[in-house]
């Protein structure tokens, strides 16, 4: 009989890569928001791949990008700790264009946590993905690119890095399996973190302040999706109350739309996502520049 694995595994990458595509692939649910627009994923989220011989929890990240505001800069933070202490870093860049600054700046950190740890080195996968967007020759163009960027990160010199390249589509699981595969012989023997079958470790109060907010991003216009949060205010099951925070008056009315019918396709699309029976309030509430503030970002638990 072999042992049963576990351990943790980070997926660090730019906005947008497609982390959280990822991450509900391979859990095989829907753990994490996904959006065509960047920074849709501000906080941690934990999924959990359950299977017969090993259990792998993901830690999905919000991207690594430049600070603008208070927010952005606790996203950065959230994202660079989630190094600490994993198994394997999974650093995630896409096919679709050049290698950029952004990329490169993930890259070299998670070359550096890999140099940098003491005991047990975390396995660096390097996943180029969205490979459904380009052709065969693209896709090797690009792996070569990674792979001398990642042997660039300096002290160049020093003893190559042992990482393992991936490329695959999140979108249409092309890949995937053979990436599994890999995080999964990379993993020390130990026991299960997580109760079997359990998907995510998200409180489901935040997940439904997830789901309200992914609805809305749906229906609104550009300028919007930063000024949006979602919080729920009261679980009291079967009833939620959750609170749409938008930071001016004018956007205000775009969320609730002309006779409500934003606020309500929200809510029957969210309501269809939760368990049977759950009655859902939703309200919207102003909250001038919630973004800079750190009172505000404490109680959306940011
Ligand atoms: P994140 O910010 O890194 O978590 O990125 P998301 O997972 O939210 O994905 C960003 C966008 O890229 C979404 O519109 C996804 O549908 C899209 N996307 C993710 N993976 C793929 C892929 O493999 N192929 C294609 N064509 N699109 C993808
Ligand atoms: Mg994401």
């Amino acid at each position: 009989m072999t042992a049963f694995r576990s351990g943790f595994a980070a997926v660090v990458g730019r906005p947008n890569v497609g982390k959280s595509t990822l991450v509900n692939r391979i859990v095989g649910t829907k753990v994490s928001i996904t959006s065509p627009r960047p920074n849709t994923t501000r906080s941690q989220v934990r999924g959990v791949l359950d299977r017969p011989d090993a259990q792998v929890v993901f830690v999905d990240t919000p991207g690594l990008h430049k600070p603008r505001t208070a927010l952005g800069a606790r996203m950065n933070e959230s994202a660079s700790s989630s190094l600490d202490d994993v198994d394997v870093v999974v650093a995630m860049v896409e096919a679709t264009g050049p290698v950029g600054i952004g990329d490169r700046m993930v890259l070299s950190q998670s070359v550096r946590r890999v140099r940098s740890s003491a005991e047990t080195e975390p396995a660096l996968m390097v996943v180029v993905n969205k490979i459904d967007r380009v052709g065969a020759n693209s896709v090797l163009t690009q792996l070569a690119s990674v792979a001398e960027a990642v042997d660039s990160v300096e002290p160049a010199g020093g003893p190559p890095v042992p990482a393992e390249y991936f490329p695959v589509s999140a979108a249409n699981g092309d890949g995937v399996a053979e990436l599994v595969e890999s995080i999964v012989t990379r993993l020390p023997e130990g026991p299960r973190y997580y109760p079997e079958g359990m998907v995510t470790d998200v409180a489901e109060a935040f997940w439904v302040a997830d789901l309200v907010r992914e609805e809305l991003l749906r229906r609104v216009e550009d300028e919007l999706p930063h000024s949006i949060a979602c919080r729920v205010t009261e679980w009291e099951w079967p009833r939620v109350r959750c609170e749409i925070l938008v930071e001016r008056p004018s956007q205000k009315g775009i969320v609730i739309g002309r006779g409500g019918n934003v606020l309500k396709e929200v809510g029957t699309a969210v309501r269809r996502q939760m368990p049977d029976g759950a009655f859902l309030e939703l309200f919207v509430r102003v909250e001038r520049h919630w973004q800079q503030r750190d009172d505000a970002l404490d109680r959306l638990g940011l």
